[in-house]
């Protein structure tokens, strides 16, 4: 049985290949794939503009990659959400035949993303040393720094950088059984080598990873409440690292604030820690000029420095703003370094993200409910009637904006607090509404507020 995703996954890896990379970009990979209906692969577009462009340019080669790879799918067809219901049963996992290109990658050989390079990875203040550290196991996996661990933001570049020593490692060890997993794709992974009590089913997955050269996993916070599989993890690590084999590892916070059980936590902080921050300015404006070197595109400084300006704590978002201008130009045909076709690039992506709530907006409806004022709430006041608001404040701003806000920028929000209070605050409330019925009735009230329900 095949799943949906490996399907489009190969068909994406035929259709990178024969596609101009803003095509693939901005409309042949920003289709998701939603099932198989009537021998047809069925494609959901964001918008109806995305399939039109889809529909009239893209069609005849995604047909044609999509049959090199799999020869019983007869065709494509691109929808938008409202016709979702249409094709409600399409099947989202099917035994059909492949050809000799297609690429399994549920074993080892896996497929790194190939943009995701050293050459492609800009180094500056923010970055240099987990940078360096990358470099050093790409080169000597194995010796010297086990296990490694980068941890940072979101958007900051750690899974960027595990896909370098991927790319590095297959290029120069490609005698080497390497995996990069994404810690939710192990979780579900071990679940299911576990769920038929099929002892076979275990012995595999266990194989699998203690089997391995270089064990890369994504995201290791995921791992927290999750008991079976990080028993799992202390195994496999245990193996791998006796033996000598690289881990990498990666999460949005240090070892220490990984909510794991206490001896995955040492083993995790044995080896070297490398965090990434922010990037400067400088470093910005510098990603923004090799991505775009990279995508063929050609906008001028001042366009460049606007966004870096605009968007300062996360990569991907600003990338996001970069292809947003250059879709725009392309769809009303205007030149994307003409101030004005920027602004109403922007304009559109400002209207975008109009329903996404803000720290203000949760700080505001939190002082109205509480009945107490703005500064006393960001404040440094430490009473009862204070302190409880201001922890559930913090903990519906982590809630409903979930990873797009550092703790770091909240805590600086909250009168220059260290990003450990946010996250106590967070999880304090977190357990709280579990067991004490006020907490969640007032936790629930506001979030009501703010949604104007
Ligand atoms: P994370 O895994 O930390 O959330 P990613 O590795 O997915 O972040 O990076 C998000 C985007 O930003 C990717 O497109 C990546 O290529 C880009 N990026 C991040 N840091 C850099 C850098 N230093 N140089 C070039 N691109 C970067
Ligand atoms: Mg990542």
């Amino acid at each position: 049985m095949l799943k949906i995703d490996q399907i489009w996954k190969n068909i994406l890896l035929a259709a990178e290949a024969k596609t101009t990379t803003l095509a693939y970009d901005l409309y042949i990979n920003s289709l998701a794939p939603v099932g198989i209906y009537h021998d047809r692969l069925i494609l959901l577009a964001d918008n109806r503009a995305i399939k039109n462009i889809v529909d009239n340019n893209y069609k005849e080669v995604l047909r044609k990659c999509t049959n090199q790879v799999f020869p019983s799918i007869a065709d494509v067809e691109v929808i938008v959400e409202s016709e979702l219901e249409n094709v409600g049963n399409a099947a989202k996992e099917v035994d059909i035949p492949v050809s000799s290109n297609y690429v399994d990658d549920t074993e080892s050989k896996v497929n790194f993303v190939a943009q995701y390079t050293f050459e492609n990875f800009v180094v500056g203040k923010s970055n240099e040393y987990a940078a360096a550290v990358a470099k050093a196991v790409a080169d000597n996996p194995g010796e010297k720094y086990n296990p490694v661990f980068i941890w940072g933001g979101v958007g900051l570049g750690k899974t960027h950088l595990m896909h370098a020593i991927g790319n590095s490692l297959q290029r120069n060890f490609p005698e080497k059984r390497i995996m990069y997993v994404t810690c939710d794709q192990f979780v579900n992974e071990f679940i299911e080598s576990i769920h038929d009590n099929d002892p076979n089913a275990t012995k595999n997955f266990r194989a699998k990873y203690r089997k391995l050269d270089v064990l890369m996993m994504d995201d290791v916070q995921f791992l927290a409440n999750k008991e079976g599989t990080q028993e799992e993890m202390f195994h496999t690590f245990n193996e791998l690292y006796l033996a000598d084999k690289q881990i990498i590892l990666s999460s949005d916070r240090p070892p220490k604030e990984i909510k794991i059980e206490e001896r995955l936590k040492t083993r995790f902080a044995t080896g070297v820690i490398a965090d990434i921050q922010p990037p400067n300015l400088e470093t910005r404006i510098a990603i923004l000029q090799k991505k775009c070197s990279n995508k063929g595109y050609t906008l001028n400084i001042r366009v460049l420095t606007l966004i870096a300006e605009k968007i300062t704590n996360n990569i991907r978002e600003m990338e996001g703003m970069l292809n947003r201008i250059i879709s725009y130009s392309t769809l009303v045909g205007g030149d994307p370094n003409d101030m004005s076709i920027v602004q109403e690039a922007l304009k559109d992506y400002a209207d975008a993200s109009t329903d996404i709530i803000t720290i203000d907006q949760v700080v505001k409806a939190a002082c109205e409910y509480f009945r107490v004022r703005r500064e006393d709430l960001v404040g440094k006041k430490k009473n009862k009637e204070i302190v409880v608001p201001r922890q559930i404040c913090i903990y519906l701003i982590c809630d409903i904006l979930g990873q797009s806000v550092p703790l770091a920028s909240i805590g600086e929000y909250f009168g220059g607090r260290d990003h450990t209070t946010v996250m106590h605050a967070r999880d304090k409330i977190s357990e709280e509404i579990k067991t004490n019925d006020i907490t969640a009735a007032q936790v629930k009230d506001i979030r009501d507020k703010i949604y104007n329900r």
